[in-house]
């Protein structure tokens, strides 16, 4: 079985006031405390990488918060520890580590590539100062592209970077020109988001009280159509909702999801996608402790830093799961590997939703009974995730 292991890494230079995710802030991340976080990331490897039984490691992403806010001899550590926890390693083994632009981070890239790194995701987010002010972001403009350059520089040969769209303020104007910026940066990679109101987060708070302006729904829906436009018109294929590449530069871990493939999530807030055993038959999922803290406690504890008992997938949630990961990619849900797995095609299980959607104009149906979005199911994507879940 092939694994792919994430690694959450929780420390930014600040919050965000749009982020729900696992993070601390941490302006300064002092030695000692770098050093007890990443000695618990090892030890709780060391305890659940041998419990999947994995004979090859597909992939390795490090994600966050901002994992290159760690030195590089940490994150060669941990790389270093995962790949001899499990010794056949893809050919192709895929290393990803996402990167904030911030000056000290960019003088470690040449590092963090000699550490097995090889390839970056770069949080851009925007290449418009005002954007990013308005994001509340910690960089600006020339930051980022001062950090798409060195990386460049340290050889960095495939770079994904983040766009965020739908700002406070944000005009479709700003957006083409962003896009144009982005286009002529050539990443190899664009992650492609709309802002979304998370709840709890400053955003939503100032949202409801009406001190944040936001695109309207109409406006949005102009912005993905025009993402997904100028994208495509730059070279970049849609691969899946949110994500565009050059040929052959596809995510190999974020597709693992899409396809539900093994995962195991280290650190705090991160989850694990179990396989399937006699137990769980339709596979399992386990979310660690997203408190740091909380999770240091669990890891000295007992190795793990889950705050339960796995979660067994019945065999309806599953289906639902498997159809709506399998949507959201321009390959669409196979008819026969979903049979093969729940022992019809999908039509068995969903004709209603399968004949309004079609007859919607978000759903395509191939003869075989597979199913793909339209390209106007891309921009309605979540009404029709809706009907599967
Ligand atoms: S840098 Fe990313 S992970 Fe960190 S607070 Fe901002 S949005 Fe969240």
């Amino acid at each position: 079985m092939d694994l792919g292991v994430y690694v959450h890494v929780p420390f930014c230079e600040r919050i965000c006031p749009y982020c729900d995710f696992a993070v601390v802030r941490a302006p300064q991340l002092a030695r000692e405390r770098e050093d007890a976080f990443v000695a618990a990331l090892l030890s709780e490897c060391e305890r659940r990488l041998p419990l999947f039984g994995a004979t090859r490691l597909a992939s390795l992403y490090l994600g966050g918060g901002t994992p290159s806010r760690l030195r590089a001899d940490s994150v060669a550590r941990v790389i270093e520890r995962v790949r001899r926890a499990v010794p056949a390693s893809d050919a192709a083994l895929e290393v990803t580590l996402e990167v904030n632009p911030s000056t000290t981070e960019r003088a470690r890239l040449p590092a963090f590539r000699e550490a097995g790194v090889n390839r970056l995701s770069i949080g851009l987010q925007s290449l418009d100062d005002a954007t990013l002010k308005r994001l509340g972001r910690a960089h600006r403009a020339a930051e980022g592209r001062a950090t798409f350059a060195a990386a460049r520089s340290a050889g960095f040969d495939d770079v994904s970077v983040d766009l965020l769209f739908a700002a406070p303020g944000q005009s479709l104007a700003a957006l083409d020109a962003d896009l144009a910026a982005f286009a002529a940066l050539a990443p190899q990679h664009v992650s492609a988001y709309a802002l979304t109101l998370e709840a709890g987060t400053p955003f939503e708070r100032a949202a409801h009280s009406g001190r944040l302006a936001l695109p309207g729904d109409d406006e949005v829906a102009e912005m993905l159509e025009r993402v997904a436009l100028r994208l495509g018109a730059a070279g970049f294929a849609r691969y899946e909702v949110s994500s565009f590449a050059r040929p052959g530069f596809e995510s190999r871990h974020n597709r693992r999801y899409w396809e539900r493939r093994p995962v195991l999530g280290i650190g705090p807030g991160a989850w694990s996608s179990e396989p399937p055993r006699a137990d769980a038959p339709f596979g399992a999922r386990r979310a660690n402790e997203r408190d740091l803290d909380a999770w240091l406690a669990r890891v000295a504890a007992g190795g793990e830093g889950a705050s339960g008992p796995p979660e067994v997938l019945d065999e309806a949630t599953a289906r639902g799961e498997a159809s709506f990961l399998a949507l959201r990619t321009a390959a669409g849900l196979d008819a026969r590997r979903f049979a093969a797995e729940f022992g019809a095609p999908p039509r068995a299980f969903y004709a209603d939703a399968i004949d309004e959607l079609v007859a919607a104009g978000l759903l395509d149906e191939g003869c075989g009974g597979s199913l793909r979005l339209t390209p106007r199911g891309f921009l309605l994507s979540d009404t029709v995730f809706a009907r599967f879940v």
